[in-house]
């Protein structure tokens, strides 16, 4: 494995900022730095210093991203743009989406230590709010900057703050977001923690993400009868209970099997609520929510008929009634950038970073990115896949053989993506 000795990029750079953002979390709550809390803005404050010092112009967007800027010796050919997110999730950890900003920033230092000026203006951004922020919703800077950000989300609120004003709080104008939607982004490559075991357990550097999977909910309720649970024969019940447990058993089996398909699958059942939930009374009313994640919408679309299939059957053998499973929410997968991926293989071998194809079973900003431009993501190995816990860990030198990789890519990129417009 290369190491650090022989890389283009600093780890220790990459190391300061990480540890740096660590300490703005809230006393006695590793840690935690929410959009739209107090503290949010202190990371901010860090962030800005950081890409000033490396000599990056700095703004804020319609949407509150913080933006650092290196310009291109060819005005007019376009973005390449890097980041990730400086957000937390509640006891969250140091290194989900603030990797990504960290090698991202050191990506333009490198630049600037080796003397290289790209012809496209490079761009380093942080996200504003990835995770579910305190309004219930995620990404809201990545949707923003693609121009998909709901109008009527702006509305939302939470202790009298509207969304709409925590926009404007972090230097944001929540009426121009619609009109400032990027178009000018030539390519977008994000750095993440994998936030799973698959890097860790194989022993390898760099994953490059094929394609962000799809989420699909599904609620399903299966209706029953009361009754009394000493008097009633087992033979004569309609037990809500039962036939949702066979359900779910029946959903378990099916994701395994589609999960040895050739794409990324998973479903949980991770809501489950019953009534009237008492000793002695069978249960009348059960109900699930699925949460279904499809590398490929075909696999998405068979696991669905089955799980209508599966409901019907096992309402016909226990006398419940179910009604048909509802979609309440639908996202399609995200595939990487077919030349982005290529360009991103390439640099991990210049790198010499061992690297395999993988999807992500996690939503990210790139998935929003890439309804506006060339959008593909890399993985770096985390500490027994763990995430969104205090315990959160990855090897600085980890991050830093990925920060390498972006680097290579976007050399690669600034030379490909400027024939390409010639
Ligand atoms: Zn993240």
């Amino acid at each position: 494995m290369a190491r650090a000795s022989n890389l283009p990029v600093d780890p220790a750079r990459i190391a300061e900022v990480i540890d740096g953002l660590a300490k703005l979390t809230e006393p006695g709550r590793p840690y935690t730095r929410r959009a739209f809390t107090a503290l949010f803005p202190a990371g901010r404050d860090f962030l800005d210093g950081r890409f000033r010092a490396a000599g990056l112009e700095t703004r804020v967007d319609a949407a509150g991203n913080l933006i650092a800027r290196r310009p291109g010796k060819k005005p007019g050919l376009g973005t390449i743009m890097l980041g990730s997110h400086s957000d937390t999730v509640p006891d969250g950890g140091r290194y989900d989406g603030i990797a990504g900003v960290a090698a991202a920033l050191e990506v333009a230092q490198a630049l600037a230590d080796k003397g290289i000026d790209l012809d496209h203006d490079l761009e380093i951004v942080d996200f504003l709010a990835e995770e579910v922020s305190i309004f219930g919703v995620s990404c809201i800077g990545s949707r923003g900057m693609a121009g998909v950000l709901p109008a009527d989300w702006l509305s939302r609120e939470r202790d009298g703050l509207t969304l709409e004003q925590g926009i404007r709080d972090v230097g944001g104008d929540p009426a121009r977001i619609a009109g400032e939607a990027r178009k000018d982004i030539a390519a977008f490559l994000e750095l993440h923690i994998e936030q799973g075991p698959v890097l860790e357990t194989e022993r390898l550097d760099i994953g490059v993400v094929t394609a962000i999977a799809g989420i699909t909910r599904i609620e399903i309720i299966v209706d029953g009868r009361a009754d009394h649970a000493g008097t009633t024969p087992m033979g004569s019940r309609a037990d809500a209970l039962a036939a949702a447990a066979r359900l779910v058993s029946g959903i378990e089996a099916l994701a395994k099997s589609l999960s040895e398909g050739p794409g990324h699958f998973t479903a949980t059942v991770g809501e489950f609520a019953i009534e009237p939930n008492a000793a002695n009374v069978v249960p009348s009313r059960a109900r699930l929510l699925i949460d279904a994640r499809a590398e490929e919408r075909n696999a998405m679309d068979l696991f669905a008929a089955s799980v209508d299939q599966l409901a019907d059957g096992i309402a016909r053998e226990t006398g419940t009634t179910i009604a048909p499973p509802r979609r309440i929410s639908e996202n399609m997968p995200t595939p990487g950038d077919p030349l982005l991926l290529g360009v991103l293989d390439a640099a991990c071998e210049t790198a010499g970073a061992s690297h395999r194809r993988m999807a992500s079973g996690a939503g990210h900003d790139t998935a929003f990115m890439a309804k506006v431009t060339r959008s593909a993501m890399i993985f770096v190995p985390c500490l027994g896949g763990r995430s969104h816990a205090p315990e959160e860990f990855a090897e600085t030198d980890d991050i830093a053989l990925g920060a390498a990789v972006l680097f290579n890519a976007v050399i690669q990129l600034d030379e490909t993506l400027s024939q390409e417009s010639v």
